[in-house]
């Protein structure tokens, strides 16, 4: 039964990888909402033809946090991360389009700022790796645990944008 769940998560993921309807989770953390950034952060994904799909403010709770950074916390800056994303509201969201996960991580810019180019969010917007503004998906697998953790299904609308067909191919 085990293997046959993973198997069709294995198959949602690939249904939805390269297609228009592909999600990233993109959420701009607390820094990044006390300096007045959810509208510019949130123009880029717009103006470069991506489809918000779900979006609300969170103050997340520790527990919450530990589970959405699982991946790290052996790090040494685990602790801190994880009281930085508690420290305040956060702007939770989910963005749809082909590609969105790969590009959306290009839009954010390198995890350290110093390495994001100019033009990225994180290029344009910070200097500390550890108050970098914006948090993104890097896979699609990962895109779809972090939006089931962090969305209810019922929070996600299903609309068909009016600039598709201007879109896409
Ligand atoms: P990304 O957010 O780009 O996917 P990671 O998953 O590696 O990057 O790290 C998650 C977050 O942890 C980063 O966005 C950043 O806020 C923080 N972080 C990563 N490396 C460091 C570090 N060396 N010191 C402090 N914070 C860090």
């Amino acid at each position: 039964d085990r293997a046959r769940i993973k198997d069709n998560i294995a198959k949602g993921v690939l249904d939805k990888m390269g297609g228009i309807n592909e999600q990233t989770f993109i959420a701009v953390k607390p820094d990044g909402v006390q300096r007045g950034l959810i509208g510019p952060i949130i123009s880029r994904f717009e103006n470069r033809g991506f489809k918000l799909v779900a979006i609300k403010m969170v103050v997340a709770s520790k527990e919450h946090l530990e589970k959405h950074y699982s991946d790290l916390s052996d790090k040494p800056f685990f602790g801190g991360l994880v009281s930085y994303m508690a420290s305040g509201a956060i702007c939770a969201m989910v963005w749809e389009g082909r590609d969105v996960v790969k590009t959306g991580r290009a839009i954010l810019g390198a995890t350290k700022p110093s390495e994001s180019s100019p033009g990225t969010i994180r290029g344009d917007y910070c200097i500390d790796v550890g108050r970098n503004v914006c948090h993104g998906s890097d896979a699609v697998e990962s895109a779809q645990k972090e939006i089931a953790l962090w969305f209810d299904k019922s929070e996600i609308t299903s609309w068909k944008s009016a600039q598709q067909s201007w879109i896409y191919e």
